[in-house]
């Protein structure tokens, strides 16, 4: 299985937190544990899903 990786600079923030995960299902998961407590952004809304998913690409 080949692996996906995911920038959180890409959704626009000023961060460096980025992550490597087996499918895109769980990079959503984690990025939205980590926009919930490094954001203060406790909803994924429709739109940041949309961003998340066009930013994950395959490692
Ligand atoms: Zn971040």
């Amino acid at each position: 299985m080949s692996a996906v990786a995911f920038e959180c600079k890409s959704l626009g923030f000023s961060c460096e937190w980025a992550l490597r995960a087996d499918t895109p299902r769980e990079v959503v998961d984690r990025v939205r544990d980590h926009l919930r407590c490094a954001h203060n952004t406790p909803e994924l809304s429709a739109e940041i899903l949309r961003k998340v998913e066009s930013a994950i690409h395959p490692v």
